[in-house]
């Protein structure tokens, strides 16, 4: 996934009364002082570099499943995208530890202050209305065919309708996803537990990340903010990877890969997916992390519509229906993904 956040929250500002600066207008002015990116050419091998950081409280992936882990994702890089990658782990550490860092760059006063700004609880009339203003930039972005496909259930509705029912599904999917319940009580307990499973917290950690490319992690990010696209919505809020500028990395970018829905998915997200074997968690892992890998060096835009292709993102909380139907189709895409100047 790539975001470029900030969109609505702009939107969403009082204008007449309000004179002061959004806090997130400092990243507006970075994301625009960025250089111009250009696809990573395939001519030589690539090494990139992996962090894991774990979440002791639900289900990991040891140093031997990691190492399985990175070779398949070597092995699709070149067959699916022509990329001949190398990963390599730079680090194996406790989450809370690693986001519990003074220094971490979501805590300086900026960043914090514009992390503030975006996020919301959606069980508050505030969020409510958030939530309801987001689900209808989203239908009137994408339109009914492709939100139906995101929302089945709204196909052939008139658009208060399916924005009215695609904000009911996605409100009760984020209720269940936020009562998850791991060995020492529910998920999201306190404020660190919350920027754990941030994706505002985990973009800005990401944007400034010098020691890894891609970080690998068995958390999953869940904590809704006011920019979140409509396959984010249809998940009742959680992202499960994504990829951000970075000046300082050796890319242009850094990205964060999640394990939560392929090692603890089939009873928490999806009792349906019945995995065959214990490799499938891992090509279905693969898999997703192809479709970052693409959006880091080919520098590939979201795709929609379409099943069977890596570049569009899992549509729903079905990983291993949509990894299933890539496999067997050998990622076949109706096009090629658009290129971004700027993640
Ligand atoms: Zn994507």
């Amino acid at each position: 996934m790539v975001r470029r956040a900030l969109a609505l929250a702009l939107l969403l500002l009082p204008t007449a009364a309000c004179r002061r600066e959004h806090p997130c207008m400092f990243t507006m002015r970075r994301y625009d002082a960025l250089p111009i990116l250009r696809p990573v050419p395939k001519d030589a091998t690539l090494e990139l570099r992996v962090l894991y950081l774990e979440d002791g409280r639900v289900p990991g992936l040891g140093a031997r499943g990691r190492t399985a882990l990175y070779a398949r994702v070597e092995r699709l890089a070149k067959r699916w995208l022509g990329y001949r990658i190398k990963l390599r782990e730079v680090g194996a550490r406790d989450l809370r530890a690693e986001f519990a860092r003074p220094d971490i760059a979501f805590r300086r006063p900026a960043e914090a202050a514009c992390i503030a700004a975006v996020t919301f609880d959606p069980t508050t009339d505030g969020g409510g209305s958030v939530a309801a203003a987001l689900v209808s930039r989203e239908f009137d972005a994408r339109g009914p065919q492709v939100f139906a496909r995101l929302f089945p259930e709204t196909l052939g509705m008139s658009p208060a309708a399916a924005k009215a029912d695609a904000l009911r599904r996605f409100l009760s999917l984020h209720k269940a996803l936020s009562g998850i319940r791991t060995k020492e009580g529910p998920l999201l307990r306190d404020p660190d537990d919350s920027a754990m499973y941030s994706f505002m917290h985990w973009a800005h950690y990401i944007k400034s990340i010098t020691e890894a490319d891609f970080v690998l992690t068995n958390a999953a990010f869940l904590v809704p903010d006011d920019d979140m696209p409509v396959y984010v919505l249809a998940r009742g809020g959680l992202t499960t990877g994504f990829v951000d500028n970075n000046p300082q990395a050796p890319f242009g970018g850094a990205g964060a890969v999640t394990l939560l829905p392929f090692l603890s998915g089939e009873t928490l997200l999806d009792p349906s997916a019945q995995p065959t074997s214990e490799a499938e968690n891992l090509d279905a892992a693969a898999t997703m992390w192809i479709h970052e890998v693409g959006h880091l060096l080919g520098r590939y835009g979201e795709m929609y519509g379409e099943s069977g292709c890596v570049h569009v993102a899992s549509e729903g909380l079905k990983y291993f229906a949509w990894h299933r139907a890539i496999a067997k189709a050998g990622n076949r895409c109706s096009r090629p993904p658009a290129i971004l100047p700027k993640f």
